[in-house]
């Protein structure tokens, strides 16, 4: 029987991050994936290789925005192993049915002269929405980067420009309320509060949503800041697609020494004496770790579906339960759109330039059409009347993606998991069929056309997954493309549970790591590293716990005092 240091279930980009770091710690790594190549929802293929020879398609994951926020690109040297980011700019076009247009640059002063051409007034708003959401993103940035319950990591992450942000945040204790009671309200009630067009706050409310929950969900206003994260730290996507990321890693891993063995599908953590021990594959392989296993599909998946019962009850009796009946999952999921196109989408009635099309393209008419985009899904109807979508034409930033002179289209479309009154129908009985994903990409593609009549004649072929196809190629749960939702009770230090948070589970030697932890989905490599630091604080507590305080202590110390 193979024995590693460490043997973890997938190896999405989390696994990979977290692999690296404990191979760089001198463990030995085994990581185990369901498909043919790593990656999970960071890859790049040739989706249809006959029907569009040449066309590479990102089917999930494309803006690479979080990834930023954290030192996992840098402190890995992904670039020596062939990652390169071209960021983008401009970052967000948005047509709206009025021919007017909102259209966000990296900078934010020619954002505010793009929106004063409407509005003077809102204009000088945004500059201060974006101050405001800049400031707190400083502030989370701290606490992305570290455990949730490590209080000394995450203090140990306030530099000096974050430890402004924070204190600029902090005036007296009525501000300090006034912050905390601005969390509480929606992303809705936020832009409302400073935004009179429509033009202006259908666009923010869509990227807002972007955290899963409709503009109008009370305590959610922090979805503000997926806007101002495309101003700083910036969007970019790796040349040749986001499985360049993966690749960089793979490439990392290797030559580490770490192996990556894929189509092994884990279907048992094997548990003895309270303690994991090890994995079995689907063909009954089994690999056993001498230290951990750190699994980065989520806890739901992990404790309910590869573990035995008495097992988990005998470590704590109530899990089972509350991971079942706790952690909700919402219905609303992605039915994804990939096209070749033999030209670019033209945004005839609003003056096109191709470098609109380099960012993210929003088609978000009006607040309420995307409030239906996310309420419909979840009532388990597919909002069809009038579609909000977020595309990208990745060709425009990377040609290499197609052949010369063609593009590519990346639609992302929020549809229900299960489709009311459709239970036990079609895919999974979600109610999903080839025939309703036919007719959902066209209604979806007539909308785009409204605003960019090429485009139906410019498809050469394309790719449709529907929520249960997702589900089943990479196993994420009712389809949730951040493996749980991102609701505030289920982010920081309750994801997925409280007694779960900090990547530890009440299974020896059992972790967590990926989007099911904090701090969730995305494309960060952040639950991977965060993982990394528990798992290498439990394997030497002693000293790395010193290591931390002194870590600690000398980045205040840097950043109060300046001292390099
Ligand atoms: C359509 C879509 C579009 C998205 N767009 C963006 C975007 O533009 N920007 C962004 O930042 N994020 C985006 N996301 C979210 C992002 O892709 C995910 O949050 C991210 O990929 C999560 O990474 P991970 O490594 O934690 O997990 P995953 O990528 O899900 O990796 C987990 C891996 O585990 C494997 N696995 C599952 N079960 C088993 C098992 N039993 N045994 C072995 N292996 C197993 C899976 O095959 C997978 O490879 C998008 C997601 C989707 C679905």
């Amino acid at each position: 029987m193979q024995e590693y240091d460490v043997v973890m279930i997938g190896a999405g980009h989390n696994a990979l991050v977290c692999a690296a770091y404990l191979l760089k710690a001198g463990y030995s790594v085994l990581l185990l994936e369901k498909q043919p190549f790593p990656g999970g929802g960071s890859t790049t293929e040739e989706l249809m290789p006959e029907a569009a020879p040449g066309f590479k398609f990102n089917p999930c994951a494309i803006d690479h925005i979080f990834v930023h926020l954290g030192p996992v690109v840098q402190e890995l040297e992904l670039s020596k192993y062939g990652l390169e980011y071209l960021f983008c700019d401009p970052v967000v076009f948005c047509p709206h049915p009025d021919g007017k247009y909102f259209l966000a640059h990296g900078s934010v002063e020619k954002t505010c002269a793009e929106i004063a051409r409407y509005s003077v007034r809102d204009a000088k708003k945004y500059a201060e929405f974006i101050d405001f959401w800049q400031r707190v993103i400083g502030a989370l940035t701290a606490v992305f980067n570290a455990p949730p319950n490590s209080l000394l990591d995450i203090a140990g992450n306030f530099d000096r420009a974050k430890l402004n942000d924070l204190l600029s945040l902090l005036g007296s204790p009525t501000e300090i309320v006034d912050v905390i009671r601005t969390m509480f309200t929606s992303p809705l009630d936020n832009i409302n509060e400073y935004f009179d067009e429509e033009f202006l706050k259908a666009p923010l409310a869509r990227l807002a949503a972007e955290l899963s929950t409709p503009p109008s969900q009370k305590n959610m206003a922090v979805g503000s800041i997926m806007m101002a994260l495309r101003h700083n730290p910036g969007m970019a996507r790796p040349k040749g697609g986001t499985g360049a990321l993966t690749q960089a890693l793979v490439n990392l891993v290797h030559d580490l020494g770490g192996t990556i063995l894929t189509e092994q599908e884990v279907q048992r953590v094997l548990v003895d004496d309270q303690r994991a021990v090890g994995v079995r594959v689907a063909n009954g392989q089994e690999y056993r770790a001498k230290r951990g296993v750190i699994s980065s599909i989520d806890a739901k998946r992990v404790f309910l579906q590869l573990m035995e019962s008495a097992e988990v009850d005998a470590a704590n009796d109530r899990l089972r339960e509350r991971l079942d009946r706790r952690i909700v999952n919402h219905n609303e999921a992605i039915l994804k759109i990939d096209c070749a196109l033999s030209e670019a989408p033209r945004f005839e009635h609003h003056h096109h330039r191709d470098d609109y099309l380099m960012g993210s393209v929003l088609i978000a008419d009006s607040v309420e059409q995307v409030e239906l985009a996310h309420t419909d899904p979840e009532m388990g109807r597919i909002p069809l009347d009038d579609p909000s979508m977020y595309m990208v034409v990745p060709t425009m930033r990377d040609p290499s993606m197609a052949p010369n002179g063609q593009h590519t289209l990346w639609i992302e479309y929020f549809a229900p998991y299960q489709i009311a009154g459709a239970n036990g129908t079609g895919l999974k009985g979600t109610g999903w069929t080839e025939e309703l994903k036919d007719k959902v990409a066209d209604r979806v593609l007539s909308k785009l056309a409204e605003y960019a009549p090429n485009v139906k004649d410019a498809i050469i072929a394309r790719h449709i997954e529907s929520p249960p196809e997702l589900e089943s190629r990479l196993g994420m749960l009712k389809g949730n493309y951040y493996h749980l939702d991102m609701t505030f009770d289920q982010m920081m230090f309750f994801r997925p549970l409280p007694e779960l948070a900090n990547y530890k589970t009440p299974i020896a030697g059992l972790y967590l790591t990926g989007a099911g932890t904090h701090p969730g989905g995305s494309i960060s490599g952040m639950p991977g590293r965060n993982c990394a630091h528990v798992f290498l604080q439990n394997q030497h507590p002693v000293v790395q716990s010193l290591k931390n305080v002194s870590d600690s202590l000398a980045s205040t110390t840097k950043s109060l005092f300046g001292l390099s």
